[in-house]
């Protein structure tokens, strides 16, 4: 097959149809890092303003360095995969001093980039001929070459780098290797979809090996009542409009996000009193788990100090209009925006009330993590209510 000519075709293409996007409109290889971080699980259109946003507030690699976490995350909430935020922060205090490096195996070396990552920014900002394969890219070469592997396996990923690798060689000198990997991307999100590629508009129509016939290979994926249970319990400490939130630490799942206090040992470690039914539980299916978590109301502590609390590193009372502005995750998102739409504050205080250390034994638990249930009931161990979308906040009333 004629290398040399998709390369060509693909980035005349790219050249008449390319969308104006504004990271388009630099080549300042930290405006790139950060807009291929941000794309990466996110639509464009959703991106576009959390890119301005984000420039505004750390134009530079040395601003973002410099900025504390919190906001950091508070400048991502509502993007989601919030671990992209922390690399990204983790990889600008890594080059601040120096820069980023210009070479794709360079940038492979700071935290938070990865092959595609490093192929974007060395291609688009530094002209480097370095190939990238994504979701999009990764469509189309499977396409054209006929590539048979599930392209997420290690034999599919290794045939499309070597397919992109021998694109980009094939490029002409003329040409811009940021332009090919640009005009491949671009032709996975407006051409070669993945449900119904527009072959008839396809500038490689004439050398696709496929055409779109039942490629690429993708496993199925896991469907949602398959993903393995994350149960947690959450304790809503409110007094005067506040409620208290807690850091959690920086490394593993939702690390650097405030959250409402969780854990066996959090009510113990505030030394609070703690209901025995919940009032609210929140379902949402993540991208390898689903996540259950049961909110227990708890009185005021005495102190709040974070050094007790197991896996957190600070904790706060936040006015709850407010508590957004904080980087939080998702679900307390969904859980806050759930208590201002009617606050369960209203809700009597129940008599079976009783000061103990925590929500529930851990052998409890456990025995909720391990028993499948309806995707919604508000209170666990009763009857189960409607069913719930899998995204879903309830509330006992
Ligand atoms: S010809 Fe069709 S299947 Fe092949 S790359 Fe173009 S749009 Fe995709």
């Amino acid at each position: 097959m004629d290398r040399a000519l998709i390369a060509t075709r693909v980035v005349a293409h790219f050249a008449e149809t390319r969308r104006d996007l504004p990271w388009r409109a630099t080549r300042d290889p930290y405006a790139i890092w950060v807009s291929e971080i941000m794309l990466q699980q996110t639509r464009v259109a959703t991106v576009i303003p959390y890119w301005q946003r984000w420039m505004a507030k750390f134009p530079t690699v040395r601003a973002l360095a410099d900025a504390p976490l919190d906001d950091v995350l508070a400048a991502w909430a509502g993007l989601g995969y919030y671990s992209r935020a922390r690399n990204l922060w983790s990889g600008a205090r890594a080059v601040a001093d120096r820069g980023l490096p210009t070479r794709a195996s360079e940038l492979r070396g700071v935290p938070g980039i990865g092959p595609y990552t490093a192929g974007a920014i060395a291609s688009i900002a530094f002209g480097e001929r370095a190939p990238l394969v994504d979701g999009n890219v990764a469509r189309v070469l499977a396409r054209v070459f006929a590539v048979t592997d599930d392209i997420k396996s290690t034999a599919g990923q290794r045939a499309l780098w070597a397919h992109a690798g021998e694109v980009m060689a094939a490029l002409p000198a003329a040409a811009a290797p940021g332009d090919l990997n640009q005009g491949l991307m671009e032709l996975g999100a407006t051409v070669c979809s993945p449900s119904a590629p527009r072959c008839l508009l396809c500038p490689l129509t004439t050398l696709c090996k496929t055409r779109g016939d039942e490629l690429p290979i993708v496993a199925p994926r896991k469907r949602a009542h398959e993903l393995p249970l994350l149960a947690r319990e959450a304790l809503w400490i409110e007094r005067g409009g506040e409620v208290v939130l807690a850091r959690r630490e920086p490394q593993g799942l939702f690390g650097g996000l405030w959250e409402l206090p969780q854990g066996d040992g959090a009510a113990r470690a505030l030394g609070v009193t703690v209901e025995r039914e919940p009032v609210a539980i929140h379902e949402q299916t993540l991208a390898h788990r689903r996540l259950r978590i049961a909110v227990f109301r708890a009185g005021w502590p005495r102190a709040l100090d974070a050094s007790r609390l197991p896996g957190y590193d600070a904790i706060t009372p936040v006015p709850i209009a407010r508590a957004r502005e904080l980087g939080v995750a998702a679900a307390t998102t969904a859980i806050l925006t759930k208590y201002e739409d009617i606050p369960w504050s209203s809700i009597p205080r129940r008599s079976n009330s009783s000061p103990r250390a925590t929500p529930r034994s851990s052998k409890a638990s456990r025995s909720s993590a391990s028993t499948p249930r309806t995707p919604t009931s508000p209170k666990p161990r009763r009857a189960p209510r409607k069913a719930s979308t899998s995204s879903s906040t309830t509330r006992r009333r």
